[in-house]
């Protein structure tokens, strides 16, 4: 499948076909069939550096100490409210693999063949899928089940057919328990800095700083082809279009009159519309 998809892309984008196949690209960094099975984790995205990158947008550009004291702040809050959404927890799964289950099961028809009690051939859309509820051979052809860890329209139909209870073939990783864990440990409580006592003598200076020349920059710093940040809410500009010469990028008032090109017959008009 994946390589009759890429002989695709190859004969309508080589370029395309170039890019992704690059040996700086290993097909295991963004091929999902290629992911580990035993991670549970099917995101190729840096979705998970964005969200916490703005969790803390609003310190981010404070001194280490202010910033780390904000985190430490942070995250004992979060792992408080943590631990009161697991407890409200009314299923063994979580409420997003509860949510991901119902989006798989949302499928139109399919036929489901049984071979044994595990064993079961799906065919869904024309297509054969060979799914394996428990065994050596546990998974189902397209990988979904395997990678994610959250049973696929495949294998919901599948445990459907057995009636069996679909939170039984749901990775551990989402469930109540394994949940309750990652978030049992607490950030502990600290006195304000103020009161903590002086070490005599040992006054610490602080570091001898050299000002960059210009604003300190706020934005995170883009890795190379990476997409530049959106305008921000209610700032959009379009782009102008100089009233002056007619070029794009900068308006009459900015305008160096020379970019309409080097020759100096373009020049010489520029002028003469300036006079
Ligand atoms: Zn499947
Ligand atoms: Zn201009």
């Amino acid at each position: 499948m994946f390589n009759k998809e890429m002989n695709f892309l190859k004969a309508n984008n080589k370029d395309a076909y170039d890019w992704l196949m690059h040996p700086s690209r290993p097909k295991h960094r963004w091929a999902r069939h290629t992911f580990d099975t035993s991670i549970k984790v099917d995101m190729v995205t840096n979705n998970l550096v964005e969200c916490f990158n703005s969790w803390i947008s609003d310190e981010r550009d404070k001194p280490i100490l202010t910033l780390l004291e904000a985190v430490r702040l942070k995250l004992m809050l979060r792992f408080s409210k943590m631990r009161q959404v697991v407890r409200g927890l009314s299923n063994s799964i979580t409420y997003s693999t509860r949510k991901r289950l119902a989006e798989n099961d949302n499928v139109p028809f399919m036929i489901v063949i049984p071979s044994s009690i595990t064993d079961f051939q799906v065919v869904d859309n024309g297509h054969n899928f060979s799914v394996y509820l428990a065994g050596e051979k546990k998974g189902c052809d397209c990988k979904v089940w395997d990678i994610s860890g959250i049973p696929y329209k495949h294998v919901l139909k599948c445990i459907g057919y057995n009636r069996d209870v679909v939170a039984d073939y749901c990775s551990e990783y989402f469930k109540r328990d394994k949940y309750m864990k990652a978030y049992q440990g607490s950030i502990p409580v600290l006195p304000d800095v103020k009161h903590l006592v002086d070490a005599e003598d040992h006054t610490v200076l602080p570091p001898i700083v050299k000002r960059k020349a210009g604003r300190p920059k706020l934005s995170r710093r883009r890795e190379e082809g990476e997409k530049a940040a959106g305008p921000t809410r209610g700032r959009k500009r379009n782009s102008v279009t100089c009233f002056h010469c007619g070029c794009i990028g900068h308006n009459r008032k900015s305008c160096q009159g020379a970019s309409v090109g080097s020759n100096k017959r373009n020049q010489t008009n520029v002028l003469d519309f300036q006079n």
